[in-house]
């Protein structure tokens, strides 16, 4: 029983520090939806239900997990950014999803916006042109059990013209202007939404719905984002 004691206690306070840190996630994650969300003009369901069910903790480097919540940008690697909560909650609001959708993304990052977009459609494809980050994202999404998520390693300037037309594309990088190949993947009704401006500069988040023989386009807000390079080479999976 001495020897069994102090191997007891452990395995308790083990359980309880698990515990602990589980609460602390699933807590610090309902204070992000209520505050910087529902606090600000985050309305739709889906999107506060899918922001509340992501561990964003999981897609940022372990030394950040501690910041994961707070609200605003943070660092994960290849001189790139997960963006701020509500700038996620905002860009998916605002493409009016349903269950149904096929949504491209160009930008996986870290993967946490292609999650969030998981959660609420059918399918998910995600580009990202820097390879190592494009390899880890893909592991993430698969190890979460992110099953309806495609990330390909490419220049997202092309989109996906094999999965062409989609319901919604999401672009989360900054750029100049607004690639003519998505704007051909897009379905007629479909919704685009991608920051546009200057380089390294202020943009705009503009919104781009496709009409039959026309373009729509709405300035939702000034943003920054990390720039939309290209690729000097051609695509690769
Ligand atoms: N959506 C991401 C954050 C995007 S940061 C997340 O949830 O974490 C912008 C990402 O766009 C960076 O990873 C950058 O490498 C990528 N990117 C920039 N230009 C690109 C292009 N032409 N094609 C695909 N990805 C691009």
């Amino acid at each position: 029983m001495k020897k069994i004691f102090p191997i007891l206690i452990s395995v308790f306070l083990m359980h309880c520090v698990t515990m602990v840190g589980q609460t602390d996630y699933t807590e610090q994650r309902e204070q992000m939806v209520k505050w910087q969300l529902q606090g600000r003009d985050i309305t739709d369901l889906a999107t506060l239900a899918a922001m509340l069910n992501v561990p964003r903790h999981k897609f940022v480097p372990e030394k950040m997990m501690a910041n994961a919540y707070t609200d605003g940008p943070l660092p994960i690697g290849n001189g790139q950014t997960i963006s701020q909560p509500y700038i996620v909650a905002f860009m998916t609001q605002a493409l009016h999803l349903n269950s149904k959708d096929r949504v491209l993304e160009i930008g996986t990052g870290s993967g946490y916006q292609a999650a969030v977009l998981a959660k609420i459609v059918d399918s998910v494809y995600t580009m990202e042109i820097v390879e190592d980050l494009a390899i880890t994202a893909r592991e993430r999404l698969k190890d979460l059990g992110f099953a309806n998520v495609v990330v390909t390693w490419g220049d997202g300037y092309h989109g996906l013209p094999d999965k062409a037309p989609f319901d919604a594309i999401m672009v989360t990088a900054g750029a100049d202007s607004i690639p003519q190949p998505l704007i051909d993947q897009l379905k007629i009704g479909g919704h685009m939404i991608i920051p546009v401006g200057p380089h390294h500069g202020i943009r705009q988040l503009v919104l781009i719905t496709k009409k039959k023989n026309k373009i729509v386009k709405k300035d939702l807000m000034s943003v920054r984002f990390v720039p939309f390079t290209r690729a000097q080479k051609p695509n690769k999976d």
